[in-house]
């Protein structure tokens, strides 16, 4: 039996797009729900159409044109956003209405300056309004994490009763940690009387570091669908990374016994065309997709994995379409991996000639932190005549 469909739903171009010098134009976000789409995630939320008129053109051109996943697009709780938002994705295959509104006591206080009875009344009528456009509604509490739990929950119930299909638990701060927030997930389960079968979805924040650790402890209490970005990009310390969240889900089937329809042998591809887009690349150690996460430099490790390649790797490469893992020669490298190094670019030594090799690229590897293979072909080549 295959485990329950977890959905994804990726806000690159929306929650992603607003990490500070990621704005793409119009041609290059529909560039890039063409790859999403490729990718296979179940949702696109494509931006948020009130903000500009490009942003508009943008959302609707996706829309128009993006035919195997469901677009999404945000639209605070009003009905001039809503009217917009509905104009941007209706002519999609599957579109969404997503509302976003403050829940916290500090966003209630400082910013909207709105009691909780007024922002369950404005739910209930921005909810009810979309309604009148498509059944397809997400409803968004912002800042779910630092808001009373109770009203959280009563919260989710108007909007599920005001038609709402999905409701999301946003971490929007990041503040979130592991084991608390798998007990809110729960908690919302218990308590939100009309939960049933309705779509509970969760969208975490990076600030410390915590994203993807929180959006698997909400799998882990149940959620179906997650929001993440491709390279985790987003506001601030960004969201929950696609590849990461997607690649720990099939990695450790064995405990989480959940399937995403992701193919995986895109999601290199995928980051690296983002990277090509916004500029912005991703750091070397970067889990999955940075250049240095399957690059193996000690010697224990590229003696195992030369053995086998299960010694040192969880995952292969090729299973998130990078082509093959990377040694790096330096001064952790060991025999084995110089050996096989020396032996694939045409040499054979003998035991003797290949200390005195070692010998000599090891005096140079301790000094350099970066030392390149064309070094390691220098001395072999000096050594040739012994050789
Ligand atoms: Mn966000």
């Amino acid at each position: 039996m295959p485990g329950k469909r977890i959905f994804i739903y990726d806000t690159t171009l929306r929650d992603g797009e607003q990490s500070p010098g990621a704005g793409m134009m119009p041609d290059e976000k529909l560039r890039l729900a063409r790859q999403l789409e490729i990718l296979g995630v179940d949702i696109i939320e494509a931006g948020f159409p009130v903000s500009s008129a490009g942003e508009f053109t943008a959302v609707r051109q996706i829309a128009r044109k993006i035919r195997g996943c469901q677009i999404a697009a945000i639209a605070r709780a009003r009905t001039t956003d809503i009217d917009r938002t509905w104009e941007a994705i209706r002519e999609a295959a599957v579109p969404r209405i997503h509302i976003i509104l403050p829940a916290s006591d500090i966003l209630l206080k400082y910013q909207l300056r709105k009691s909780r009875q007024e922002i369950m009344e404005i739910t209930k009528m921005s909810v009810a309004y979309a309604r009148t456009y498509t059944d397809n509604i997400e409803f968004s509490p912002m800042d779910a994490t630092r808001t009373d739990k109770d009203f959280l929950c009563r919260l989710l119930e108007v909007a599920i009763d005001a038609g709402a299909k999905i409701v999301n638990v946003a971490d929007t701060v990041g503040y979130a940690i592991p084991s608390e927030f798998g007990e809110l997930i729960s908690y919302i389960f218990e308590r939100t009387g009309n939960i049933g079968d309705h779509i509970l979805s969760i969208h975490c924040h990076d600030d410390l570091g915590l994203a993807v650790a929180n959006t698997l402890a909400a799998v882990e209490q149940g959620v179906s669908q997650v929001k993440c970005t491709i390279n985790g990009i987003g506001e601030r310390a960004g969201n929950a990374a696609l590849e990461e969240v997607v690649m720990a889900l099939k990695t450790r089937n064995d405990h989480f016994d959940v399937q995403t329809r992701i193919k995986m042998e895109q999601i290199y591809k995928t980051s690296q065309l983002l990277t090509e887009i916004t500029g912005i690349s991703v750091q070397p150690n970067k889990a999955i997709v940075g250049a240095n996460a399957f690059a193996h430099e000690a010697g224990i490790h590229q003696d195992g994995l030369l053995k086998n390649t299960q010694t040192y790797e969880i995952m292969t490469p090729q299973s998130v379409g990078i082509p093959e893992s990377r040694f790096v020669l330096g001064k952790h490298s060991g025999r084995h991996a110089i050996r096989s190094y020396i032996e694939k670019i045409g040499y054979v030594v003998n035991e003797k000639q290949l200390d005195d090799i070692m010998t000599q690229f090891k005096e140079v590897a301790v000094h350099c932190k970066n030392i390149s293979a064309a070094y390691l072909d220098a001395i072999v080549k000096k050594n040739e005549e012994q050789i």
